[in-house]
């Protein structure tokens, strides 16, 4: 072959050089992140500077200056001081695996295309349920995203609940699910894919405390009936995104027994306080469901996109797909878990069971105890701090490693404090030190932190809340 570009592009010799300069690069990038407290988290441009920049890169830059500069021009994850989104510091052993996925580039699709990565994800999905606390008839497996993942689940929950023939013969009744009104987005964009529309999608209110009201489950349940709606399915958040706040999982589960409905459990953020034995009662009665959502990439250190489904009873997940309405294995020799597109939405996907099992055969399971745990007494301590303060006050006592807060300042009306809190979330981000994010609750703007680093020290909460007791001296706050 005399392609040069092709040639170039292929040379082991040339990978290996890249290869070894990246992760040096990447491991320097870790010891600053990590260890040195003057290391910013992010470098803020707005979206179109940063468009002319890499315009401008892709003319003139240096390609051996590349890497150095998506390292700068990206929020810094492992830094102690990016405490926003759910998305956790990967665990650095992960992106070697990532990497090998990437080199090896396994389908997955079917078993030959990924034997190693098949029976992986067997081992790791076989772990995930019995740490639920599924029998033996559980099986799982490991999909792309936990919004993908809920949207799963809920096609296996028809296709189990509803007993028309809608896979092949399409509905024309009108079926729905009952949900939380703070559950996350996606189930609301799951349900919608599939045809429930809005009447479909029974919001529950929440009680004061943000957690799903079950005293009004019956009452709600009977208003869908009465309106002709066939409720299928029930989905309980552990925990929901904007507050960390769980769902009485127990009570959810009694509730689906008695009416015959699918429980799917939505534990992207907080599924994995099934490994900590401090924090295992916040998902307590998470083994009443029918399945599971957990995602690696949040409370696992994996990188994304890394999402189990578990189901109770294996048997459902074969059928979600199937052409044959009353496709059900006998649990027998015959079952084949390693043909994985069978179950998954996806055709190709990447290797991400090696991810899991690296950390497991590395670390043990120990090491996610250790890191929930770690995560959710940090919550505490930050919520605790809060509390102290006399110009913050906390939307809930946080009860996960989701913390809700916010400036308050006794001149100031309901208006004025919303705009307060929503310019220093505007500030801190321009400013880069931290990485924090907002939510608004009952119409009332929080700043929203979620500390995903075990890094994370209450010093460095510290060092925040002095920072936004600065920028409010400096903003002139008026009522509005
Ligand atoms: C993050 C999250 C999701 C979405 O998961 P992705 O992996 O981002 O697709 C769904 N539900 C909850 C409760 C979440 O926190």
């Amino acid at each position: 072959m005399d392609n040069p570009l092709l040639q170039k592009a292929y040379s082991p010799e040339h990978f290996r050089q890249q290869g070894h300069r990246l992760v040096d690069q990447l491991a320097d990038h870790l010891e600053a992140q990590l260890h040195n407290e003057n290391t910013p988290t992010l470098a803020w441009h707005i979206p179109e500077d940063e468009r002319s920049f890499w315009n401008d890169f892709m003319e003139h830059g240096d390609e051996n200056d590349l890497f150095a500069q998506i390292l700068k021009r990206t929020t810094s994850v492992h830094n102690p001081k990016c405490i926003g989104h759910q998305v956790t510091p990967t665990a650095p052993i992960t992106a070697l695996t990532a990497m090998m996925s990437a080199l090896l580039n396994n389908g997955m699709a079917i078993y030959e295309m990924g034997m190693a990565p098949s029976a992986m994800e067997r081992i790791v999905t076989d772990l995930l349920c019995k740490k639920i606390g599924y029998t033996a008839e559980a099986r799982g497996f490991l999909t792309s995203g936990g919004t993908l993942a809920n949207l799963t689940a809920l096609l296996s929950a028809r296709k189990a609940k509803v007993t028309t023939d809608i896979w092949n013969q399409g509905h024309d009744q009108a079926l729905g699910i009952m949900v939380s009104e703070q559950a996350h987005y996606c189930v609301d964009r799951a349900a919608k894919i599939m045809g429930l529309g809005e009447k479909g999608i029974r919001k529950i209110p929440v009680t004061s405390d943000f957690m799903m009201d079950t005293a009004l489950l019956e009452r709600e349940y009977q208003r869908a009936t009465k309106n002709g709606i066939q409720v299928f399915a029930i989905v309980g958040s552990a925990p929901s995104t904007a507050t960390g706040v769980y769902d009485d999982l127990d009570a959810i589960g009694t509730f689906a027994k008695k009416h015959n409905l699918w429980f799917h459990v939505d534990g992207a953020h907080g599924g994995a306080a099934i490994f900590s034995e401090k924090y295992r009662q916040t998902v307590a009665g998470i083994e009443q469901s029918d399945s599971v959502v957990i995602d690696g990439h949040k409370m696992m250190m994996l990188p994304t996109i890394t999402t189990a489904l578990l189901f109770k009873n294996g048997n459902y997940s074969y059928a979600t797909f199937s052409q044959k309405a009353d496709y059900l294995l006998v649990q027998s020799e015959d079952e084949d878990w390693y043909n994985k597109a069978k179950r998954t939405f996806e055709c190709t996907k990447t290797m991400m069971s090696i991810h899991w099992y690296t950390m497991l055969k590395i670390y043990g399971d120990g090491i996610f105890e250790e890191y929930v745990t770690r995560l959710f007494d940090m919550g505490k301590v930050f919520g605790r701090l809060i509390e102290k303060e006399s110009n913050f006050e906390l939307a809930i006592p946080p009860v996960s490693n989701i913390v809700c807060f916010r400036y308050v300042d006794a001149a100031l009306n309901p208006k004025a404090l919303n705009a307060l809190n929503a310019r220093l979330r505007q500030q801190l981000l321009e400013d880069g030190e931290f990485y924090i994010v907002q939510t608004t609750l009952r119409n009332i703007q929080y700043l929203r932190c979620t500390i995903m680093n075990p890094f994370t020290e209450e010093r460095h909460f510290k060092t925040l809340v002095e920072k936004i007791k600065r920028i409010a001296k400096t903003l002139k706050l008026t009522n509005i």
